[in-house]
């Protein structure tokens, strides 16, 4: 490897892992433990029966179904025609498009702005590209009823001061993983004018851009005025049709900014497995018949996680842990500073109080999650270390169990 590496702990792997060794009970990775809906595995089913060439390779930068249903589904959402075969990229996983997007569109010492929390891939990808990352955080204010990620906002003043003229691009997350926060048009809309302001990239991650609840909407940053030219919004087929395991993404954005990613992905993936690519493509096909309709996946998965996130949120509240309620995606995060549990015997010089806090449960009690303040970078890792990220995209059986744990352990504190 060419460039020097920092060595990272790489929560994933520990606490995976660590699941893994004690059989807990698993709220900590975020995969639905229940199967894709019937139409997307006949729509593969259908796939690798569909003769030769659903086994043989396809167009390098996207199957031509996929890439046209894409742009013909996005292009209806953000107002605008999207040229399929211009304008999109199917990579492997959301993953790939963001690693598309940093190795192409960030050079050595260009400084790119992260919201914290973010998923924790976008510093060391950005780093890998010769970026340099600056922070702002998303603070809780005081709200009036139950804690919500809708509480959690950005200072503009602080995040306007991050803009400087080695600015290549923002990253946001929309929902938001961990916190589960939806922008508001008002949000994106500060967001979109320092970006033309100062001629700065965007880059969107929405993967749970179907996930929103109570009535929260997703906006798309790239159909504010003058946003679609200098946003690369990326997507995820896992996530959209809760198949985690096909790896299959998207990035969208104008040709000049997808001119480059392309090459990226040239120089390292090539091309994406056709039958998956075919199956995603039917997909879409019928959800886009469907939108808006009760029969869509659209409407039905967001529905039924509505009802996972009430059902979490009681049993954490019972067991002394404060929910922070989430408008959209698969995680909650709850607050652990009221719980009486002496952590002193396991705790690792240094280590942040979730880190041990998430440690302790998985051993002692069988029940996984993640740490918080895994999704900041160190400089404000402590500050956010209160923490935990449950998600709740699973069988209401595992999520019996959870509460199963939670409630034994409420009884002995
Ligand atoms: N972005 C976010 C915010 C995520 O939580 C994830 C995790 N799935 C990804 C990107 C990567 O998605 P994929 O599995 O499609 O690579
Ligand atoms: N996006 C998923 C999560 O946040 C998976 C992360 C991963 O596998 N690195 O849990």
């Amino acid at each position: 490897m060419s460039r020097q590496l920092q060595a990272r702990r790489t929560a994933w792997l520990e606490f995976t892992q660590l699941a893994a060794d004690h059989r807990a009970v698993n709220l900590g990775q975020g995969f639905p433990d229940f199967s894709p809906p019937t139409f997307i595995q006949e729509a593969l089913r259908e796939a690798l029966s569909g003769g030769y060439q659903m086994h043989q390779y396809t167009r390098v930068f996207g199957h031509p179904p996929l890439v046209r249903i894409l742009a013909k589904f996005f292009g209806r959402i953000v107002g605008r025609e999207i040229d399929p075969f211009e304008d999109v990229l199917v990579t492997a996983g959301a993953y790939q498009a963001l690693f598309c997007a940093f190795q192409a569109l960030i050079e050595e010492g260009d400084e790119v702005i992260l919201v914290e929390p973010f998923f924790d891939c976008y510093q060391p990808m950005v780093e890998l590209a010769g970026g340099k990352t600056v922070h702002v955080s998303l603070r809780p204010v005081e709200g009036s009823g139950v804690p919500s990620s809708g509480d959690w906002v950005l200072s503009p003043e602080e995040l306007a001061s991050k803009f400087n003229p080695r600015t290549k691009a923002i990253v946001i997350n929309t929902p938001n993983n961990p916190l589960g926060k939806v922008y508001k048009t008002e949000e994106l809309q500060v967001i979109a004018d320092l970006c033309v302001r100062h001629d700065v990239l965007c880059i969107s991650d929405e993967v749970y851009e179907w996930l929103t609840y109570d009535g929260n909407k997703h906006v798309k940053i790239a159909s504010l005025p003058g946003m679609w030219e200098r946003t690369v919004t990326i997507g995820s087929a896992g996530k959209t049709f809760s198949a985690t395991g096909w790896k299959l993404g998207w990035a969208i954005s104008s040709v000049h900014n997808m001119k480059n990613l392309k090459i990226i992905h040239l120089g390292s993936v090539y091309q994406c497995p056709t039958a998956t690519q075919e199956a995603v493509a039917r997909g879409f096909e019928r959800e886009y018949e469907l939108f808006g309709t009760p029969e869509s996946y659209f409407q039905q998965l967001p529905a039924m996680l509505h009802q996972k996130r009430e059902k979490l949120a009681s049993c954490l509240g019972a067991a002394g842990l404060q929910p922070v309620m989430p408008e959209g995606g698969y995680f909650m995060i709850a607050d652990i500073s009221s719980v009486k549990v002496d952590l002193s015997d396991q705790s690792t010089e240094d280590e942040p109080k979730d880190f041990t806090f998430v440690k302790w449960l998985t051993k002692e009690k069988g029940l996984a999650t993640m740490p918080v303040s895994t999704f900041y970078s160190p400089e404000h890792r402590r500050e956010f270390s209160q923490y935990v990220r449950f998600c709740f995209v699973k069988e209401d059986s595992t999520l019996n169990a959870a509460e199963d744990i939670l409630r034994k352990w409420s009884q002995t504190q």
